[in-house]
């Protein structure tokens, strides 16, 4: 089944060519002359072609007539000259063949306007929709430029496993993985008997494939990781997902500022990709999703990254009129209402707060000469607050054995982490960014849950 993409028949403007194109029905129109035009999309662009169906045609009358919105279809003609508005070329079909019918008593796509809410409920559908076409290309790009950014700098990608025995972040806030009948969970003085399972230990799914990457890193030098991450936490917010993609730097021979530096250039790159190369899609967000989305993106490539501690912020934001429903206490984390201040009100771009207090960050954050303070980064942007998190790690072993206790780990469970502040350690430093926030600070989406293809959040598991 040979076909041209409908982008490729758009782009190359190849008057006389006979072409195949396949795809989808939006919309058909059926004039008085005695045919019909007929717009298919077909995923490759936002843009679909017209294809001007004569009555002369066989199927005319018992088949192109009934053509609805939904239907696939198969259509061999000649590129010409569009005569109309908005198209420079179309297709004057000279076979049309109906290869799957949607019955537009049940198809649950129309022309009219769709809620978000309601498409999240035919995932299986909405990627047919202008919006979700235009977030998967957009995804799509975005994550070829995520592989380029690093390639091109010398970066190794890494896979890091999905199922661990080590939580990362110390949060408790996983998922278990286990070969156990749940009916009958093996026990042994009372409780669960690990023993018995898969792994003969407690295994979860990963929330952060940094330490394994820091092993990496002090291998190869630079590395990154491109991959799911789950967190079982029950926070029903726009930013949150409990199945996500992590894009994880890990670099030795580095220290805060060179990490720092990273997170800004990536973000640039990434965003000056996405303008570059799909302007129709990003034209298409700002005009329907959000009017600024475009000017927002080109304020952030052009200006420099603001850059203060976590103290100085506390400052800014204790002097600020605006209201918060939390309060801004030193020692305790941000929210992200104060995050959005500070991008949106006060610096008005993207804001770096670094040295976050030791008890509001995990175990392997390197600590400050003053005690008090780690060797932390949070990449703050308008309208999300966190979009990345980041830190030069502990590379003393001393010190993070004792951290690692201070926080009611267990330093057994850590023996290899441990081992490498033994044998040639150094400074190094990475950090994770979330991948969907970033698509929803490109694309302008509010919701987290629509720029991935399935949700993954509380009570939603389906597709
Ligand atoms: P937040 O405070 O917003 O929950 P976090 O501090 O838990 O974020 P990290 O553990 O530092 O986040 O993870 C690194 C990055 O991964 C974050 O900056 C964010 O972009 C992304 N991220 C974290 N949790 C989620 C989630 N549940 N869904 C989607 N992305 C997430
Ligand atoms: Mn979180």
């Amino acid at each position: 089944m040979k076909r041209t993409r409908i982008a490729q028949v758009l782009a190359s403007e190849d008057i006389g060519a006979k072409i195949t194109v396949m795809g989808w029905v939006r919309t058909r129109r059926d004039s008085k002359g005695g045919f019909s035009f007929i717009e298919v999309n077909d995923g490759s662009s936002l843009s679909g072609i017209q294809i001007i169906a004569d009555k002369k045609l066989p199927n005319y009358e018992s088949e192109i007539l009934k053509l609805q919105t939904g239907c696939s279809i198969k259509a061999v003609g000649t590129v010409v000259a569009s005569p109309g508005k908005g198209q420079k070329v179309e297709l004057q079909a000279e076979e049309l063949e109906v290869l799957g019918w949607a019955d537009p008593e049940v198809y649950p796509l129309q022309k009219k306007r769709h809620s978000f809410e309601f498409l999240r409920t035919i995932a299986h559908l909405r990627p047919r929709t202008n919006t979700f076409g235009a977030v998967a290309r957009v995804r799509n790009a975005m994550s070829l430029a995520i592989h380029t950014f690093f390639q091109e700098r010398g970066f190794i990608y890494l896979h890091t496993p999905i199922i661990t025995g080590s939580d990362c972040e110390g949060a408790g806030e996983m998922f278990r993985v286990t070969a156990f009948d749940l009916d009958e969970v093996p026990q042994k003085e009372g409780k669960v008997d690990f023993e018995k399972d898969f792994f003969s230990t407690p295994a979860n799914l990963t929330v952060s494939g940094q330490l394994e990457a820091e092993i990496y890193a002090l291998s190869m030098g630079d590395v990154y990781t491109f991959g799911p991450t789950f967190r079982a936490e029950n926070s029903n917010t726009s930013r949150h997902l409990a199945e996500f993609w992590m894009v994880e730097p890990e670099m030795a021979f580095c220290d805060l500022d060179g990490n720092v530096d990273l997170a800004e250039e990536f973000i640039k790159y990434i965003i000056n990709d996405v303008l570059e190369k799909c302007e129709e899609d990003m034209a298409f967000f700002n005009r329907f999703i959000d009017k600024s989305v475009i000017e927002t993106l080109e304020g952030v490539v052009s200006k420099e990254f603001e850059r203060l501690t976590y103290t100085e912020a506390i400052e800014v934001l204790g002097k600020a009129k605006e209201q918060f429903e939390f309060p801004v206490d030193w020692g305790s984390d941000l929210q992200s209402e104060h995050e959005r201040y500070l991008c949106e009100k006060v610096f008005k771009k993207p804001v770096v707060l670094v040295d976050y207090p030791t008890g509001i960050k995990p175990f392997y954050m390197k600590v400050n000469e003053d005690g008090k303070t780690v060797r932390a980064m949070d990449v703050l942007v308008p309208k999300i607050g966190e979009i990345i998190g980041g830190s030069q790690r502990e590379d003393d072993y001393d010190t993070l054995l004792k951290r690692i206790k201070e926080t009611g780990l267990n330093p057994d469970d850590y023996w290899w982490y441990l081992e490498l502040r033994k044998f040639g350690s150094a400074p190094h430093a990475g950090f994770g960014l979330g991948f969907e926030r970033l698509i929803q600070f490109v694309t302008g989406m509010s919701n987290i849950r629509d720029v991935i293809p399935f949700q993954r959040t509380p009570g939603n598991v389906s597709f």
